[in-house]
């Protein structure tokens, strides 16, 4: 994919940090607009339908930011068993779905052959697993005495087909001392992802802002997939999502729909070697998720069949694939359904 150049250059961090703070805002959207229809000139928006299956909320990682998990003796804490895995992925053919985003808390009372039981049974029954963000990677290679690269083939081997990009929050180690200090480094997340890329597997990369981050360290967290995504060209698409405070977790002033829509226009326009940017309607809800497309985003993600994390947190958008193929088409798109790799499957 070639470098969208601005007067001949790239944008580095500082006249990336400028635009950030100095554009107005359709300035940004009409530039990141024009990036998106340089990589992707056709009028489509892809979507893909899935269920997000969490195999356990049992977490000793106790991230500040996550409603989500459990210690272990806590009376919700749960671990999915194999029956229930099956007819969650049993529903999920029934309704189209051809994949499953499947990630859980690092709990440490699930071995190897716990996690490969799994994923072969969901092989079997002919579902792509989009699974296992980095820091679940880091966590069994820590817990299992591994090599990174040995979890990920044995992974791999048993049905593993791509990585989901989750647990980069913000790729700075201050703030990841603070808002996640038991969770995997900066260094440790680009590295699970540097591997996978390695063995050939696609992921996606994400950034969870709008907490106690600056400006300059999400610029930083952008620029940093960018020099990963030159190096080994593994990431399909890039998913900024504002952070949703909740009742239990760590406080916020939650970002409005101007800093979400100026921080997508601006991954676009740095992320000149990422295919696909995707706007996130789950916390934005349908109607920013639609001016989005207008701001640099050309994919609507997925139609949730279950989506527990960010329901921990209280917010929960919901829309049929019906739905997400209206709102694309009344926002001036084509809808195109894709499998986790971005392959049309219409
Ligand atoms: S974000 Fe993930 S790692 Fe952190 S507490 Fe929640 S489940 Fe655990």
């Amino acid at each position: 994919m070639g470098k969208i150049s601005f007067q001949g250059s790239r944008l580095g961090k500082e006249a990336a940090l400028r635009l950030y703070g100095e554009a107005d805002l359709l300035e940004l959207g009409s530039l990141a607009n024009e990036v998106r229809h340089l990589l992707n000139p056709s009028p489509n928006v892809t979507y893909t339908v899935d269920r997000n299956i969490n195999y356990t909320n049992v977490c000793v990682s106790r991230c500040g930011f996550c409603a989500f998990w459990r210690p272990p003796e806590h009376p919700e804490a749960y671990v999915l068993d194999l029956e229930t895995l099956e007819s969650k992925c049993e529903e999920t053919l029934s309704l189209g779905g051809t994949q499953v985003l499947y990630q859980g808390g690092l709990n440490p009372f699930l071995g190897l052959s716990w996690h490969l039981e799994r994923l072969r049974l969901m092989r079997s029954m002919g579902l792509w697993v989009h699974g296992f963000s980095p820091p679940e990677i880091i966590f069994m290679a820590k817990t299992w005495g591994m090599s990174v690269r040995e979890v990920l083939e044995k992974l791999v081997d048993a049905g593993l087909g791509s990585i989901p990009g989750g647990g980069a929050e913000i790729l700075s180690d201050r703030v990841r001392r603070a808002v996640s200090p038991l969770k995997c480094s900066s260094r440790e997340w680009l590295q699970v992802m540097r591997e996978a890329h390695l063995l050939g597997l696609k992921t996606t990369a994400t950034m969870m802002f709008g907490h106690i981050e600056t400006e300059e360290e999400r610029v930083d967290h952008i620029l940093a997939i960018r020099s990963l995504q030159d190096e080994t060209g593994g990431f399909t698409a890039f998913i900024p999502w504002p952070y949703q405070p909740g009742k239990r977790t760590l406080r916020a002033r939650k970002v409005g729909p101007v800093t979400y829509l100026r921080t997508l226009a601006l991954s676009r326009i740095l992320l000149d070697n990422v295919p696909h940017i995707q706007a996130s309607w789950v916390t934005q809800g349908p109607q920013i998720g639609q001016v989005a497309l207008h701001f640099g985003a050309d994919d609507m993600g997925s139609t949730m069949i279950e989506e527990n994390v960010v329901a921990s947190a209280g917010v929960r958008f919901k829309v049929s694939e019906s739905e997400i193929r209206e709102l694309i088409v009344k926002a001036g798109f084509r809808p195109l359904k894709r499998d986790v790799l971005y392959r049309p499957l219409e």
